[in-house]
């Protein structure tokens, strides 16, 4: 969850989504015609939830969290209902369904539950009321109280039966009132077939099938509506004396019986876990259902508890709408922040504020190039739309330009280039869509990362030098880090450089570090601005990729010695999806770093040396106060323990070692402490 807005920003965001929520939700209910996914309806939905449970006194009396979404459109009779058709509060995981049950159980203690579950609908809520039998009535659902008479449409619903079958054991419900709600759909066989019928005539296709079910259903000429198939659904049956039906599966028996269509797979169950398993086992079946679906019902099965738990606002306590994973949902962006990959190319990605999206929480996206940025208009500030299609790398499909704020300027990619990397020039060729660092041509940059990767201080691989890296792009057996470790002998000894012994030579030393220390992982990566220390950090801090691909700016920040611009580097970096898919591919290649916490009789001591030591080179004495649990610092800072003085220290870093109170050692000394 993210943290809540202050006060007066919350109150200028909530404005400016009600606003907004009440134009969709107009067009969604009154014109049947949406301009946006019910994924980005929720997810604003939802943040305005979330503002308004922050700060309850900023809730409207005119927000639409306050009631059921219908609005009445008129030409039709208005009827009151005999009691409210209510909408239901949505829940998005296992988390959220044990929380509604925990609220039942405050408020009813020690009642044990049967759940009745049923696969949701997407279309129109109606009921249709017998009387003696016999159709009478058929009325939307409208504000919940007063919905619209719209018997003489319904009656063309060939599904919806005219008189209530005589059934044993039922026929009581042939006397007296009975209601019937249910959902008015499309088919989607009947919603393609329309369609197709509209393209072959060069006509504009239907959105999608509940709109168009929506649509019909209020034609004022019953013979439209007559030619457009729709097709009830019944979820509900009520009786005037309530206890005549005394569970919804009760309910459910009775609508079968009296000749209505239900969803035959709605079940009772008495575990949370197996209402988990109905869940799941319909998430992956629903695409195979008649008709378009959203989620699932939940609810209580026994209807006394049901109405004895009430109602809060426009749902009632004892049920739920399980929604499946969204594969859109909206966010506000951070910042866009400049990755260099491995071949000198500068990728923008944007960093926002983590949001769930197809069951995983995301919180950057590639923006691909300046001429995207500029074509999609992505500023910093922006509320955007995030998409992903099941295993796909998360995308930013457009921006909400309604809620951009006030005094948002277009992105400056030249500018953020010179500002996040200064030591750096860029430039753009031909038709070349993307921005390169300047004299590094992409087979170069490829040798130089792969050298880098398994120097001594990285990885380490043997025999993976300069010479042999050439040979290796050169002949194209390697086009990114991860396809050494899918060399093989025969591969070798096909190229000039390479006998038995060096071929099995070179192949074993990769075959050594398919599971290398993590820090020397993340700093063969080549990732800009880190080093050993910081690789070092990051990896005592996140201890797994994992957990480094999905950390946000302001947690890099948070690490010691990190400070913003290597802070967003590396973001960007974890943040461009080539990098995401070099990751994914070194998995698939069974390399996999591992991470041991340093902790040795250097731990919590930082060191610098300055001048030269005599008995080894700086780097093997970085790596050995490493390896005891030392840090080492390239420069004197507060936090720095020892200054090792090889040779003669120069006045300022004697100064500043004083001011700190470091202590200065000289090369015997530290050879006692490495040993
Ligand atoms: P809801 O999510 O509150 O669900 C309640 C409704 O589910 C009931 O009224 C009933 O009609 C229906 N239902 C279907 N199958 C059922 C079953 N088996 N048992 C019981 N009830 C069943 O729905 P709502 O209040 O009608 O509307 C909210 C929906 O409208 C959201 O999904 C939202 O995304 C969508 N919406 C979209 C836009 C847009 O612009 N795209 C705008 C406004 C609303």
């Amino acid at each position: 969850m993210t943290q809540p807005l202050p006060k007066k920003q919350a109150e200028t965001r909530a404005k400016e989504l009600r606003e907004l929520l009440a134009r969709y939700s107009y067009e969604y209910h009154v014109l049947d015609e949406p301009t946006v996914s019910d994924a980005v309806y929720d997810s604003l939905f939802g943040e305005l939830k979330k503002i308004e449970a922050d700060y309850p006194d900023l809730v409207t009396p005119d927000s639409l969290t306050q009631r059921v979404g219908n609005e009445l459109i008129g030409g039709f009779r208005k009827v009151q209902h005999s009691s409210r058709m209510l909408s239901l509060n949505d829940v998005f995981d296992i988390d959220e369904i044990e929380a509604w049950v925990r609220r039942m159980d405050k408020l009813l203690p020690g009642q044990t539950h049967e759940f009745f579950a049923d696969i949701k609908m997407d279309g129109l809520a109606c009921a249709l009321i017998y009387e003696d039998g016999l159709f009478v009535q058929a009325i939307t659902r409208g504000d919940s109280f007063i919905g619209e008479d719209v018997t003489a449409n319904v009656r063309t619903i060939a599904n919806v039966p005219l008189r209530l079958r005589n059934e044993k054991g039922f026929d009581h419900f042939l006397k007296g009132r009975t209601e019937i709600r249910g959902e008015i759909v499309m088919l989607k066989k009947d919603f393609n077939a329309l369609n197709e019928k509209r393209r072959q005539a060069g006509e504009a296709e239907f959105a999608n099938p509940r709109n168009l079910a929506a649509g019909t259903i209020r034609q004022l000429d019953p013979k439209l509506v007559a030619a457009r198939p729709l097709h009830f659904r019944a979820y509900d049956l009520l009786r005037d004396e309530p206890s005549e039906v005394p569970t919804n599966m009760f309910a459910y028996e009775a609508i079968t019986a009296l000749g209505l269509s239900r969803n035959m797979q709605a079940s009772v169950f008495t575990d949370l876990k197996d209402v988990m398993a109905f869940v799941a086992e319909w998430d992956k079946k629903r695409n195979d259902l008649p008709f378009n679906t959203d989620g699932l019902v939940i609810k209580v099965n026994d209807r006394a508890l049901f109405a004895q738990l009430g109602i809060v606002g426009k749902q009632p306590r004892a049920a739920v709408a399980y929604k499946y994973a969204a594969e859109q949902a909206t966010t506000i962006v951070k910042d866009i922040v400049i990755s260099i990959g491995r071949t000198g190319a500068a990728t923008p990605v944007a960093v926002f504020d983590p949001v769930v999206v197809a069951g995983t929480t995301v919180q950057h996206a590639s923006l691909h190039n300046a001429d995207e940025i500029a074509r999609k208009d992505v500023r910093i500030g922006d509320t955007v739309i995030i998409f992903k299609a099941g295993d796909i790398i998360p995308q930013v499909e457009s921006v909400v330009t309604e809620l951009r704020p006030k005094g948002a300027k277009p992105f400056d990619y030249l500018a953020a280039l010179k500002e996040q990397y200064p030591e750096l020039e860029f430039e753009r060729q031909g038709t070349d869509v993307v921005y390169r660092v300047k004299g590094q041509s992409g087979p170069l940059q490829l040798k130089r990362s792969i050298e880098y990767f398994a120097s001594k201080g990285a990885l380490d691989i043997d025999t993976l030098g300069e010479k042999n890296v050439a040979a290796l792009v050169d002949a194209g057996y390697v086009s990114d880090l991860a396809d050494i470790y899918t060399l093989t002998k025969e591969n070798l000894l096909k190229l000039e450089r390479f006998a038995e012994i060096s071929a099995s030579k070179l192949i074993d030393a990769i075959a050594a570090k398919k599971n290398p220390p993590l820090e020397k992982f993340i700093l063969g990566l080549g990732i800009r601005h880190i080093g050993a220390q910081t690789a070092l950090d990051l990896a005592n801090t996140f201890e797994s990729l994992e957990a480094l691909e999905h950390a946000t700016v302001e947690e890099f920040m948070q690490v010691e010695g990190i400070g913003e611009i290597v802070a967003r580097s590396i973001a960007a970096w974890f943040g461009d999806e080539d990098n995401i898919r070099l990751l994914r591919k070194f998995e698939t290649l069974g390399v996999a770093p591992v991470f041991k916490k340093k902790s040795g009789k250097l731990s919590g001591k930082n060191f610098v040396i300055t001048g030269t030591l005599e008995s080894m080179s700086r780097d093997i004495a970085a790596d050995k106060i490493r390896s005891l649990g030392g840090g080492f610092q390239t420069s004197v800072a507060k936090d720095t323990t020892y200054l090792v003085a090889g040779g003669k220290v120069g006045e300022s870093k004697l100064k500043k070692a004083k001011e700190y109170g470091i202590e200065i050692i000289d090369e015997k000394t530290l050879k006692e402490m490495l040993t």
